[in-house]
């Protein structure tokens, strides 16, 4: 889908100084949004690419030729300091995360990622990097802003006093201040985008890491085809969100990075179009022609009660937000799950996916 871009606002290919056959490096490119963004620059016409990622690269979403894709673990310094030699741009998109089964099951897993972003910034800042993006999440807003599902939406100021997700939520905050020291007291010019519920193509979909829109989307799936027509539901239902979709995500990244007026400075990734989940369940049914009868999990994991995108900021700054509607991008996510469901029942190869810390 091509997302609606700005005329104002600087990209990789127009910053002043970054040739087309410099080259950038994007971390965890093995995963949803690493993947993406590797093909969003290859499309803008970017030569020289490193691909890095933990995973072994037959697990990778998406691999595309010309592109040099290294298996690094980078919460190793000597792993980090090899993936970043010669950058002129690196691209923090590593983490061991999933959807909230994930996150609030395997709390150090998500600490110990804070190791990635300290050796990867440090070895861009030696390697002598022009610029450092680090993806940062709305999980690092004060969770007590976030008890009613009406909730005002989240703007920047929000994630202090600091009250983040535990475990996951707080790696990012203290991520993104080593994002912010690194420029205050090194000039690495760093950027920090929080992110908000990123859904699309070429994503986790099953195994125990996936995301609520992918879930549910698997979900009708298997009601559908297994004729039960049934569909459990995590939590009441009642709880909100706002699902961003994987191309305003990646341009996003793109603009970000190249604000001069937005280094060190996080910000808002995120759609504004709030959901409740039951809201999100009625339009992926209505995407694959059914309703099921749902039945509620009221003790599994439900996250925080509503979160929302202020995009205020973002606005005033880029004078663009993510615009792809919810129903647009999950037609696409949809369809794109549907064949990979299909295409592993019939055995064909498709991504496995790997629940825990260890891809050995
Ligand atoms: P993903 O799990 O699909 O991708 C992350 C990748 O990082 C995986 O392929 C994983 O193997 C890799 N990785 C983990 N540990 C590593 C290590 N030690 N060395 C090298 N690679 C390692 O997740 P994603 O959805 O693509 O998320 C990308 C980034 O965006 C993460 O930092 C995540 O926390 C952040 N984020 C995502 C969302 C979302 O909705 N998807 C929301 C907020 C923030």
């Amino acid at each position: 889908m091509t997302v609606p871009t700005s005329t104002n606002n600087l990209t990789a290919a127009t910053t002043p100084g970054l040739r087309k056959d410099d080259l950038l490096v994007i971390a965890g490119a093995g995963g949803f949004i690493g993947g993406s963004l590797v093909r969003y620059f290859s499309e803008q016409g970017f030569m020289r690419l490193r691909a890095i990622d933990k995973k072994p690269l037959p697990l990778w979403y998406q691999r595309l030729p010309g592109v040099e894709s290294l298996c690094l673990d980078l919460s190793e310094k000597e792993n980090a300091v090899r993936a970043v030699e010669g950058a002129a741009e690196v691209y923090n998109l590593a983490a061991d995360m999933g959807g909230m089964g994930f996150i609030e099951r395997y709390r150090i897993e998500c600490l110990r990622s804070v190791l990635i972003n300290t050796h990867l910034v440090e070895a861009a800042f030696h390697a002598g990097a022009q610029r450092y993006f680090f993806a940062s999440s709305a999980c690092v807003y004060n969770t007590n802003l976030q008890q009613v599902a009406d909730l005002r939406p989240l703007h920047e100021e929000d994630a202090y006093p600091a009250m983040a997700e535990r475990g996951y939520g707080w790696e990012k905050l203290i991520s993104e201040m080593f994002c912010q020291e690194y420029f205050t007291e090194r000039g690495l010019k760093t950027s920090i985008a929080r992110f908000h519920n990123i859904y699309g193509a070429h994503g986790t979909w099953f195994g125990g890491r996936e995301k609520a829109p992918a879930a549910i989307c698997r979900k009708v799936i298997e009601a559908k085809d297994s004729s039960s027509l049934s569909i459990d539901i995590w939590g009441d239902g009642t709880q909100t969100r706002s699902f961003t979709y994987i191309d305003d995500c990646t341009y996003g990244i793109d603009l970000i990075t190249h604000c001069e007026s937005l280094t060190a400075t996080p910000i808002n990734l995120g759609s504004s179009e709030m959901v409740s989940i039951n809201e999100l369940v009625s339009i992926i049914e209505e995407i694959g022609g059914v309703k099921l009868k749902r039945t509620y999990d009221l003790g599994a994991p439900r996250g925080v009660v509503g979160r929302n995108s202020d995009n205020t900021f973002i606005q005033s700054v880029l004078g663009w937000q993510p615009t792809t509607s919810l129903r647009d991008g999950l037609r696409l996510t949809y369809a794109w799950i549907e064949q990979q469901y299909y295409d592993r029942k019939a055995g064909r190869q498709v991504v496995r996916e790997h629940f825990g810390s260890d891809y050995s």
